[in-house]
């Protein structure tokens, strides 16, 4: 667990993006502090809100979430990956995410397709759930390794 007055060798800065309703929120509290939410927020349905290039700044990683059941999130990856390629070093750390993995009567997107786009955007892929806790700190320490490899 981390801890803010505890010592650390590296601090790496990623940032989660993706549209409103992947489970940004809901991977980030699961992931820090085991929590997960039901609750929708009223940020759902307003996808896009307007980031400014000081959230991407100094980011050397980045977690770009779909949600897994609802295919527009999946093709709106192609926006959001091109607006933090816009902002941020081309060396950066870029996973793809699929969430709500527990979905799985009502996946939209293949892992092959998913797996395909990642490739070409020279993007880790992975899946996860918020919910089951699936996967979920493997997708965080997935990039914090590469990041490390990276930086050297
Ligand atoms: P954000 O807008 O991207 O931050 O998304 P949230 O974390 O607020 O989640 C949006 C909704 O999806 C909430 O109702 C969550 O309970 C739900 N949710 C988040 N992650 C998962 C998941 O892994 N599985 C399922 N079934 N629902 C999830």
């Amino acid at each position: 667990a981390y801890r803010a007055d505890e010592e650390y060798d590296y601090l790496f800065k990623v940032v989660l993006i993706g549209d409103a309703g992947v489970g940004k929120t809901n991977l980030l509290s699961r992931f820090a502090r085991d929590e997960f939410s039901f609750e929708t927020k009223s940020t759902i349905g307003v996808e896009y809100r307007a980031i400014t290039s000081a959230y991407y700044r100094g980011s050397v990683g980045a977690l770009v979430v779909f949600d897994l059941s609802r295919r527009v999130t999946f093709e709106n990856t192609a926006r959001w990956l091109q607006e933090l390629r816009s902002h941020t070093d081309p060396n950066i750390v870029v996973m793809l995410v699929g969430n709500k993995a527990d979905l799985r009567h009502i996946r939209a997107v293949s892992v092959e397709e998913a797996q395909a786009f990642a490739r070409k955007e020279k993007a880790f892929f992975t899946e996860t759930s918020a919910l089951e806790s699936i996967n979920v700190a493997d997708a965080f320490t997935g990039v914090l390794t590469q990041i490390y490899h990276v930086v050297g």
